[in-house]
């Protein structure tokens, strides 16, 4: 509720005033138990922040963060947070190459529980059967894994504390095309097997179109639209929302001269009227004086646009 990330920047001359960047802004959403709620955005428009916020490895700047009903904005309790688990980004860089599987997999329950070695071992094999890789692979080191075995690994990593919510921030872009679906459809089954919350990150919409069951759209540290998923394909609202939408066609992604006018917008956006103006093609007088509310338009479709 209301989450906020800023980051002060450096000032060149003593006189200038003080100012942020506004990484995460006044964000807020609920994820029911069982769904998977997406967040997706450009690189940059603050999805992964706001992940590192929830579950604890960044600290808010203001907002507040509720677990199951508990207030959980600053309490490193251990029960909580071994609840929630992150699958990262990257499997090539998330998987330690000095240590074989069997360790890397192993290795949550060596900090965080008092398990037997013969316990700790029935648990290794059992997720790692649950992630579709046999016995033979915990004796081999990262390197001699293909991309799609390592994200499995760290899934399997992800699952040994038994959590119920777990944060996959992009855990497909680092794969090949041809792996992405193997591993979006495991992270399917076994939500349903162990019951769990997603929240999934991504900037590819395709992917969470096929993952998700409520979106929130977010440019430049806000959420802009908040809706199902089959709404933001059907009847997108935000500008920036059918922006992202047109660019699926030709299956481009954003080039770099945009993601360099967003960071100079970042710079800019002092808050006053909507983040979207410098790009938005309907853009009107008032979006410059005035920020637009995240508002309800129709029943669990929110927008933040002066449109509407
Ligand atoms: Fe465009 Fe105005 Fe809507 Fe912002 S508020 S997205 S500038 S129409
Ligand atoms: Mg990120």
């Amino acid at each position: 509720k209301n989450l906020c990330k800023y980051y002060p920047v450096f000032k060149k001359k003593f006189w200038e005033k003080k100012t942020y960047v506004k990484a995460v802004d006044n964000v807020s959403f609920s994820i029911r138990r069982g769904e998977t709620f997406g967040l997706v955005g450009e690189s940059g428009c603050g999805k992964s922040t706001t992940a590192f916020m929830i579950n604890g490895l960044l600290q808010p700047t203001h907002g507040e963060i509720k677990f199951d009903g508990k207030d959980i904005t600053l309490v490193k309790e251990k029960e909580i947070r071994e609840k929630m688990q992150v699958v990262f980004q990257d499997p090539y860089a998330s998987l330690n190459p000095k240590k074989k599987i069997g360790w890397i997999v192993e290795e949550p329950l060596l900090i965080h529980k008092k398990y037997s070695k013969k316990e700790r071992q029935k648990k290794v094999s059992e997720m790692m059967e649950l992630v579709g890789l046999d016995e033979s692979f915990k004796s081999r080191y990262p390197h001699e894994l293909s991309g799609g075995q390592r994200q499995r690994i760290g899934i399997a990593r992800a699952l040994m504390l038994s959590p119920q919510f777990i944060i996959a921030d992009e855990p497909v872009s680092a794969l090949d095309v041809s792996v992405q679906a193997q591993i979006l459809n495991l992270l399917k089954e076994l939500q349903s097997k162990l019951r769990l919350t997603y929240l999934f990150i991504s900037h590819d919409l395709n992917v969470v179109h096929y993952m998700c069951d409520r979106v929130g759209v977010m440019y430049l540290g806000k959420i802009v639209e908040e809706a199902p998923v089959e709404k933001i394909y059907e009847k997108a609202m935000h500008p920036y929302t059918k922006l992202l939408l047109s660019t699926l066609s030709g299956g481009v992604d954003f080039d770099e001269n945009q993601i360099f006018l967003k960071e100079e917008s970042l710079l800019e956006n002092s808050g006053e009227g909507c983040a979207f103006y410098h790009r938005c093609p309907y853009a009107m007088d008032v979006c410059k004086r005035l920020l637009p509310k995240l508002e309800q338009v129709e029943r669990e479709h929110f927008t933040a646009c002066h449109l509407y």
